[in-house]
């Protein structure tokens, strides 16, 4: 068995598409598939008039029996790609050399134009039927001429068999000599030293193919049965043949499987590598290389024309096309109804013009092609695209069942590898997304500022936040919160523009990254920011006020003495977050981080972290300051007060750790704390015959906190106190930032007997008219006030005021921060009901507090009969 080189592409004359070449090579082009016709032509007759006409007796079967071979011989091709140019290797020299062994030349090139006219008919490729008539006339001519050119000149005791050999390579030289040309003509190519490879090759594989014939016939007209043994031969050649191309198929075949298969996960492994949807279209790009290629290897490995890769990478996109080979007629995208592309199932499907019904006939002429496979490429639930392989590269043969098998293979390969490909971009995408808002997260923040923050140098973060959403998210329920922190998102993407990396922290909190921005613009985008944010939201027929506070920080403050950029990140969105809690502290909207905001930070950050811990190891403890009847001196009460000995930093005033604990979760705990020891307190002097009330401190977050009544009852129930002897105070700041939220559960405690005091009056902006919508029954005026007493008028002024309206208003009013006689009296005279200060005691640790009740105070019968503590001069 042997080969035949032959260059697929002018054989199948379908590279000639004359709407695609430009005008000059199709003008010589045509010459030459003309001037081969005329010269084939000419030779054949030339031959056919000096041969010797004989009439033969076995013609007759003779004849159809060539064409059978011819057609045979061209059938059984395979196909092989040397350095991208398809090659089919098949056997004509065969029925050749046998031709020209046994009949006339008119019946061998009757029999050819039959087998090779006959067959592209039947296929309806006619578009180059000139050029292969003149080649398969010369292709039958040449072996004649030479043979007989052979016979004339090779010595009388030299075998016919000689003659015949020689012929028959003429033939496959002839038809190298036109393809090559024919190939050059059209794509410039093969160049000579390729063609001359090529020529040897085909000398090799014809001198092959023709001895097969040779010894074959040889043997059928010497050898007794000598045609039996050909058969037997021809037969255990063939099955040889197709499984060695059965095997080499199926090898290739995997190889290709396998190629692809790596070409999308690559391209996978590009989409995880990137970052969010900051970067798809750069990504998509990208991944255009890899999806070519795979295109290409599955048009190499089917030996087809062309392939189109039609796909929809995401639910969203557009369909996306590819194509591998000869470009489409025309880049219009079929459209929706297009017979081709109705894929029901996951089957391949093979449309021929040939048999087809004429919407499919015209599908396929609009992509120029004679005959399809197509696949679809079907996810795990939807339609993910489809391949399609347009003619394959043969002047025989069309697609067969090994190649439906491996499209079919292939592109379940591709649907799942998609598959995997999109769930892996999906849940990249939803690990670097806000759901919400579409924005980034916080993982997803860190990883676009670290990319930019590394080639970028003056770089800014700031850090945005959106407030009193929780009281419209009260008002109007949570999907209204939602839908302003949709809004604001929306505002700011619109104002940075989409190429600032800008992520939703948590809640309302927003961080966006400036790059190759000074202070001076990053301050001015950062008050444009802000205004954009204080416009007032349209939320269904109400228009919802809201503001912000930004913080921003110019990177770098410091130089970073690691290279760790994602810390960096994160320390420069706590910088970021440090400035912004300045801003607000200070009533500010826009601010900007200096370092020493840092250190601040620093200590109030271990000193939240470390409380908890503090609570349980007995570092935080409970003080006690007493509270003293005007004028009769007699002890009401105490303040209950916390302090933190703090291992490191030592005594810790309540002023600098309890509004960083107030941040947190953990003021619960505080006041819990603090609650049970100064309840536990209470009900020890009960136990010993005394009657002291003991006032907490409640923070905001407590008033938020709707199981906070709950607590304090069963706390009550726990201790056995008495409600009335438990007093909260709370500012009027606290109750006024959520009013929605805090009376509902001020009510409760009020209704549960507790007493509830308004703290530092006097310092907030609510008048004493709003004190009386609140369920209170004591007003504390600001100790400033009273300090300043004794040398301003004006707070003289003041507290005199808050007693008289206070009284009016049916409440008791205290002062605190007694600490002169001469206020004290001051205060008697005003009618105020009660005193704190250090002039009656600091606040007091309980032995301590024990120590003072001994030494200063004696016991008295009270109004009631039952016994008081008076203060003693
Ligand atoms: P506050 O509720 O206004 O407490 C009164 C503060 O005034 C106490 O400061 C007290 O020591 C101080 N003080 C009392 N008499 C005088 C005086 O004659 N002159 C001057 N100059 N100051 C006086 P302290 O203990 O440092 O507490 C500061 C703030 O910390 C408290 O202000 C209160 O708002 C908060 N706080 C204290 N303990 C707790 C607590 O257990 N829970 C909560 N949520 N906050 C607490
Ligand atoms: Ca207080
Ligand atoms: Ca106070």
């Amino acid at each position: 068995m042997s080969e035949h080189h032959r260059p697929h592409d002018p054989d199948a004359s379908r590279l000639a598409d004359r709407a695609q070449m430009d005008p000059r090579r199709r003008l010589v082009y045509l010459t030459f598939s003309r001037t081969v016709l005329v010269v084939g032509t000419l030779a054949a007759v030339g031959v056919a008039w000096t041969q010797p006409t004989q009439t033969h007796s076995q013609l007759l079967w003779l004849g159809p029996l060539l064409v059978l071979g011819f057609l045979l011989a061209e059938h059984l091709t395979i196909d092989v790609d040397i350095r991208q140019v398809g090659w089919a290797i098949s056997f004509t020299e065969i029925p050749l050399v046998l031709g020209l062994l046994t009949a006339p030349f008119e019946v061998v090139l009757a029999a050819h134009l039959v087998a090779g006219v006959g067959s592209q008919l039947v296929r309806r490729l006619t578009s180059n039927l000139v050029y292969n008539v003149g080649v398969m006339c010369l292709e039958i001519a040449g072996p004649f001429a030479v043979y007989a050119l052979a016979t004339e000149v090779l010595p009388d005791g030299a075998p016919r068999w000689t003659a015949a050999v020689l012929g028959t390579l003429a033939s496959s030289l002839i038809s190298v000599a036109l393809a090559v040309t024919a190939l050059n003509i059209l794509r410039g190519e093969p160049r000579l030293p390729a063609a001359l490879r090529l020529a040897a090759h085909t000398l090799v594989v014809g001198l092959l193919n023709t001895s097969v014939g040779v010894v074959g016939y040889e043997v059928a007209v010497s050898a007794p049965w000598g045609w039996a043994l050909d058969v037997l031969v021809v037969a255990a050649l063939v099955a040889l043949y197709r499984g060695y191309y059965g095997l080499l198929r199926e090898q290739r075949d995997l190889e290709t499987l396998s190629d692809v298969s790596l070409s999308v996960a690559r391209s996978g492994q590009r989409v995880a590598g990137k970052p969010g949807n900051l970067l798809d279209g750069a990504l998509a790009e990208a991944d255009t290389d890899e999806w070519q290629k795979i295109a290409d290897r599955i048009r190499e490995q089917l030996s087809a024309k062309r392939v189109v890769l039609r796909l929809r990478l995401d639910p969203v996109a557009p369909v996306r096309t590819l194509v591998a080979g000869k470009p489409l007629p025309e880049d219009a995208p079929p459209s929706r109804d297009d017979p081709i592309l109705q894929l029901p199932g996951s089957q391949v499907r093979y449309f021929r013009s040939l048999d087809a019904a004429d919407d499919v006939r015209e599908a396929l002429a609009q992509r120029a092609a004679h005959e399809a496979l197509v696949v679809p490429l079907r996810g795990s639930n939807q339609l993910l695209g489809a391949v399609e392989a347009h003619d394959r590269l043969s002047r025989w043969r069309g697609f067969g069942r090994s190649d439906v098998q491996l499209l079919r293979t292939l592109a379940s390969h591709l649907a799942t590898a998609m598959d995997n490909r999109r769930l892996l971009a999906r849940l990249r995408h939803d690990a670097y997304h806000d759901p919400l808002t579409g924005l980034l997260n916080r993982p997803g923040f860190r990883e676009a500022a670290v990319d930019r923050l590394r080639r970028h140098a003056g770089s800014m973060v700031l850090r945005i936040d959106l407030d009193v959403l929780s009281a419209v998210g009260d008002a109007l329920g949570h999907s209204w919160g939602d839908r302003m922190v949709i809004a604001a998102g929306g505002r700011l993407r619109e104002a940075l523009g989409s190429e600032v990396p800008l992520a939703r922290l948590e809640g309302g909190t927003f961080a966006a990254l400036l790059v190759d921005c000074d202070e001076e613009e990053g301050r001015r985008i950062a008050e444009q920011l802000h205004q954009e944010l204080a416009a007032p939201y349209p939320v269904d027929r109400l228009s919802v006020e809201a503001d912000a506070v930004v913080g921003y920080v110019q990177v770098p403050v410091e130089p970073a003495d690691d290279g760790d950029a994602d810390a960096d990140v994160d320390t420069l969105l706590q910088w970021a977050d440090v400035a912004l809690r300045a801003a607000r502290n200070a009533g500010d909207t826009v601010r900007g981080y200096v370092p020493s905001m840092g250190q601040i930070f620093l200590r109030r950050f271990q000193l939240v972290t470390q409380f908890r811990q503090a609570l349980d190891t007995g570092q935080v403890r409970v003080h006690y300051q007493p509270k003293v009847a005007l004028p009769g001196r007699e002890v009401l009460g105490v303040e209950a007060l916390v302090r933190w000995v703090h291992p490191e930093f030592g005594r810790l005033d309540p002023d600098e750790f309890v509004p960083a604990v107030e941040a947190t979760g953990l003021v619960d705990a505080l006041t819990s704390f603090v609650m049970d020891n100064a309840l536990a307190k209470v009900r020890g002097w009960l136990d010993r015959g005394l009657r002291l009330s003991a006032a907490v401190n409640l923070s905001v977050r407590n008033l938020a906190d709707e199981s906070f009544p709950d607590r304090v009852a069963e706390a009550l129930r726990r201790h056995d106190v008495p409600p009335r002897l438990l007093t909260f105070e709370l500012t009027e700041s606290g109750v006024m930032a959520d009013p929605e939220r805090a009376l509902p559960v001020l009510r409760r405690l009020h209704a549960l007997g507790v007493v509830l005091a308004v703290d530092d009056f006097g310092t907030g902006y609510s008048s004493l008219a709003y004190l009386r919508q609140l369920p209170v029954d004591e007003v504390k005026i600001d100790k400033s006030f009273v300090l300043g007493m004794g040398t301003d008028l004006g707070d003289m002024a003041v507290v005199r005021s808050i007693v008289e309206l206070g009284h009016s208003l049916g409440l008791t009013v205290v002062a605190e921060g007694v600490e002169e006689d001469a206020a004290r009296d001051q205060l008697v005279e005003m009618g105020c009901d009660v005193a704190q200060g250090y002039l009656i005691s600091r606040p007091l640790s309980e032995d301590r507090f024990e120590a003072w009740l001994r030494a200063r105070t004696v016991r008295a019968r009270g109004r009631r009969d039952e016994t008081v503590l008076t203060l003693v001069r």
